[in-house]
């Protein structure tokens, strides 16, 4: 596809990204009661972002009944959505965008239901792709099976963002309200934030761009803060019951690079 919005702007400190200042007001609180920081990072990963259901954007019914799994994903993969990079922020836009994905790949690609358990917007909103995912992340034991990444769609968790991100970063407020759902991800499911990883250490793709994947580390810690942790803590981790180590190398050795890429990017003209 062709690009793009030459001109990143910073999404606008929008009233509903308040978040931010609750963060603070937590962490304010915390220090002034002497209570550990930390505990006021996992209250806030604990809360998470709000997120805009399937039946409030007004998604269709998927094509069959999506499968709930048993198990917990292992981790996430991150993606972005290699359309253009708008500067519309707006609520507006995020549903459009959440809409023409579901019909691209219902209709397109003939998957059941959108591919993505979770998008976010250039404007920071975080919306439910494949029905029933947020209703399993609310109960933190089971996942929806998807359609985001070869070999990872029955053990991770993935989120598609908005944009290109092959030589630009997201906007500071995608970026923040990412970091705030992977933390409520690994908290719900009881991962560590080690467990991040972009759609290219699985498949044969660019995705998530060379940016955004240069973002991964600092994605990882920006999660552990969130989540009260370190990365570098394995004491820590064992203490919340996130025994596993850092594993993205092996993982990425474990299940290799097939040819196959996912049709995760929309042709132009299905959104606005
Ligand atoms: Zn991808």
């Amino acid at each position: 596809m062709t690009l793009r919005a030459p001109h990143d702007q910073p999404a606008p400190a929008a009233g509903r990204y308040s978040r931010r200042s609750v963060l603070t007001g937590a962490f304010a609180v915390a220090t002034a009661a002497a209570l550990p920081v930390a505990a006021a990072a996992r209250a806030y990963a604990a809360a998470g972002p709000d997120i805009i259901a399937c039946a409030t954007w007004g998604a269709r019914a998927a094509s069959e009944p999506v499968v709930v799994l048993a198990n917990r994903p292992e981790r996430i993969v991150v993606h972005h959505t290699a359309t253009a990079n708008v500067t519309d922020y707006s609520r507006q836009r995020a549903v459009a965008l959440a809409r023409a994905i579901q019909t691209y790949h219902m209709d397109a690609h003939g998957w059941i239901d959108t591919g993505q358990h979770f998008t976010v917007s250039r404007g920071a909103f975080v919306l439910e792709g494949r029905h029933n995912s947020l209703a399993e992340l609310r109960n933190g034991t089971r996942q929806v099976r998807a359609a985001h990444c070869v070999g990872q769609n029955t053990v991770s968790i993935g989120i598609e963002n908005e944009g290109t991100y092959t030589s630009q970063a997201p906007p500071a407020a995608q970026y923040a309200a990412l970091a705030d759902l992977c933390a409520h991800v690994c908290d719900q499911y009881g991962l560590p934030a080690s467990e991040i990883y972009g759609h290219r250490d699985f498949n044969a793709t660019s995705c998530p761009g060379d940016r955004l994947y240069a973002l991964l580390p600092s994605l990882r810690k920006d999660v552990a803060t969130r989540l009260g942790t370190t990365l570098s803590d394995p004491e820590q981790d064992a203490e919340q019951g996130q025994e596993r180590d850092p594993v993205w190398d092996l993982v990425r050795q474990a299940t290799g690079r097939p040819a196959a890429t996912i049709g995760e990017y929309l042709p132009a003209g299905l959104l606005p």
